[in-house]
């Protein structure tokens, strides 16, 4: 349990993770000590992602002492490693320090974990990304603003509850606890009452609904508002082949050798992420990694007996979230998974998000969490998409226009309105994944016709009628912390977001959006239709639907380009295969990869081999390095089959590909 005052420990340091690499480097080689009254926020680095903090290939090892080891290492500067190996433990630092919104990108814990074990038990910055905020909580890790770092280099000792400013009560009690697993001992040991909210009846969001339906206090509230602190009951959540070794790791260190989970059905294992990197040259050296997170995931599986989506004769099931999606999520449910894309089973009306391994943990032993009711923000979604628009550039809009500048942080993104029968599900599907980019909560859609058929076509013996009784609507005159915004979806053009530029210190980032017809000619390398986002089947659909016409105008795979596309599920692949697509993508010159997570996570074909190299990929994130070291602007599938066939950015048009057509 952390000290109720905090000060900082005489001999430690603090690191300044400043924009001036070379005023980090000295801080790393011990030649330099910053003090936060000499130093300017605007110094600072923003937005630093957790692939930065832990890329990938660091989390190879699921051991967090080996995570510690490799910390930063996804930050380059001229292509090289401004961290080294040991760089932050070797620092002998406890506190570090960045601008704004730290922490953002995907859900793993693993950036934590590599801070942490490397000797930091405070965070400082100006804001921090919803999901590693709740990571740093769980593992124990203070975090407060700069201010409260002013006051600890004078010297002051500042009272925990600094580091507690607008958490809601259940949180509070994490912190005072010391992290996650202290706080979930002292409920079982009856040391800790959890608080009732006591919101009166009152209209509610759909979030706050769903919410509300899996109180798992004996003492239920009437309502639930923004804020309001509850332990609820999860109805399912999975973990994949990135994160189940340490899920499996942080349950034996609580619980033994031997323990078991409450309900081991609900849940699942995916072998997803890192199966095709086993094979590639550049990844050789981790294969032995690799292997041994894999057979720890299968040891975890087999320990507590969760469905299994492993590999068989070395090919994937699928993405975890479209195998989820298309199997496992229903209406009106709560879902938690280890991976920030969760998120996209909001599409089928239920309330998912990401956590991290400790939290996965502690709630797949016992089949219940603590969380804080999330606000919600609503898109009122009107009109139909015009021919070349897809959700993708939905979603790139909502992020240049509404993300950018910090309005969904935080929040669920609740979508309903006319527009709605104007998506497809799969097309939904896109704009809920991208949620996690928004740094919001969760997305979640209204529910309809066209989505319960969805499920039942893809669950055979499903049962509509009760899928359609769990549909929650939110109540008229339900409460919008973020407001309600309209979306004119005719009024949606293609968008890109670019990779940003690094000399001007702009970040490759999601929320980069710009029309394809204001962004000059950019020459391609490499186009990668797939991931999570963009390998359903309507996605398929958008690739053979260019890829056709352009076979048809006698056009193929530009030269010097290539185009990849990877499905997102075994049954996505099937659906492709029936539908002719293969024959199709052979004779235009488009190599189909199996499916899986693959070059989206850098652990598969697709990926950039220089920083020369341009990619258009329909993934879901082009932060830096993390498809390899190229520049990545991600599109929509439309455009990327577009730009694959005219070897530059374009948006597509149907009759682009000339008169032979018509
Ligand atoms: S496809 Fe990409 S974004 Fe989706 S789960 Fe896999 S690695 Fe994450």
């Amino acid at each position: 349990m952390p000290d109720r005052r905090i000060r900082l420990t005489p001999g430690k340091r603090v690191l300044f993770l400043t924009r001036d690499p070379e005023t980090v480097r000295r801080q790393l080689r011990g030649e330099l000590n910053l003090e936060m009254k000499d130093v300017r926020v605007c110094d600072l680095m923003d937005d630093i992602n957790t692939d930065a903090m832990a890329p990938a290939w660091a989390c190879f090892d699921y051991r967090p002492q080996a995570l510690a080891r490799s910390a930063y290492a996804g930050i380059t500067v001229d292509g090289e490693r401004l961290f080294w190996d040991n760089a932050l433990i070797d620092g002998n630092f406890e506190v570090i320090v960045s601008g704004k919104r730290k922490g953002v990108g995907s859900s793993r814990e693993t950036a934590v974990q590599a801070e942490k074990y490397a000797g930091i038990r405070i965070a400082i910055a100006d804001g921090f990304a919803p999901i590693h905020a709740r990571n740093n909580i769980n593992s124990g890790v203070l975090m407060a603003g700069h201010d409260v770092l002013l006051k600890l280099q004078a010297g002051e000792e500042v009272p925990l509850e600094a580091f507690m400013t607008g958490r809601d009560p259940v949180t509070r009690l994490i912190i005072e606890a010391g992290g996650l697993f202290a706080f979930t001992r002292a409920v079982a040991k009856g040391e800790v009452l959890l608080p009732v909210p006591d919101t009166t009846a009152r209209p509610m969001t759909i979030a706050e609904k769903i919410l509300l339906s899996h109180i798992a206090t004996e003492a239920k509230p009437k309502a639930l508002k923004a804020g309001d602190a509850v332990a609820v009951n999860v109805d399912g959540g999975f973990s994949h082949d990135f994160t189940s070794a340490q899920v499996h790791y942080f349950l034996t260190e609580e619980y033994g050798e031997g323990y078991k989970l409450k309900n081991p059905a609900k849940f699942a294992v995916f072998e997803d992420h890192m199966l095709y990197a086993q094979d590639m040259p550049s990844l050789a050296k981790f294969r032995p990694r690799l292997i041994e997170q894999s057979e720890r995931q299968r040891a975890f599986q087999e320990a507590t007996g969760v469905r299994a989506f492993l590999a068989k004769d070395g090919v994937s099931p699928g993405i975890c979230h479209t195998v989820a999606r298309e199997k496992m999520i229903e209406p009106g449910e709560f879902i938690q998974a280890t991976d920030s894309h969760t998120c996209m089973g909001g599409s089928l009306n239920s309330l998912a998000y990401g956590v991290g391994a400790t939290e996965y943990a502690a709630l797949v032993y016992s089949g219940i969490t603590f969380t804080e009711t999330p606000g919600s923000i609503r898109f009122e979604l009107q009109g139909a998409l015009r021919p070349g628009a897809t959700a993708k550039d939905v979603i790139l809009f909502i992020l240049k226009e509404y993300a950018k500048p910090g309005n969904t942080l935080d929040l669920v993104m609740e979508f309903g309105g006319p527009g709605l029968s104007a998506l497809s599900p799969d097309e939904r599907a896109t704009i809920a994944n991208m949620a996690t980019e928004c740094t919001a909560k969760a997305g979640v859609f209204e529910g309809d016709e066209a989505m319960i058929e969805w499920i039942v076509a893809h669950r055979p013996g499903a049962d509509a009628k009760r899928l359609r009784s769990q549909m929650v609507r939110p109540d008229p005159g339900a409460t919008y912390v973020g407001g309600v915004h309209t979306i004119d979806l005719s009024a949606i053009e293609p968008m890109v977001a670019t990779p940003g530029d690094a000399a001007k210190g702009i970040p490759s980032d999601p929320t980069n959006g710009a029309l394809i017809r204001d962004i000059g000619d950019v020459r391609i390398d490499i186009a990668y239709g797939g991931s999570c986002t963009a390998g359903k089947e309507d996605d398929l659909d958008m690739y053979a639907r260019v890829m056709t016409r352009a076979l048809a105008a006698g056009k193929r795979v530009a030269e010097n380009v290539n185009f990849f596309i990877q499905f997102g599920s075994e049954s996505v692949e099937a659906y492709a295969a029936a539908k002719g697509y293969l024959d199709v993508f052979a004779k235009t010159g488009v190599k189909v990869i199996k499916p899986g997570c693959g070059a989206c996570i850098g652990c598969g074909p697709g990926i950039s081999e220089n920083k020369s190299q341009v990619t258009v990929s329909a993934i879901n994130r082009n932060y830096q390095n993390r498809s390899g070291p190229g520049a990545l602007y991600l599109a929509s599938p439309l455009t990327v089959a577009a730009s694959a066939v005219m070897g530059r950015i374009v948006a597509y048009e149907p009759d682009m590909f000339g008169e032979e057509l018509r």
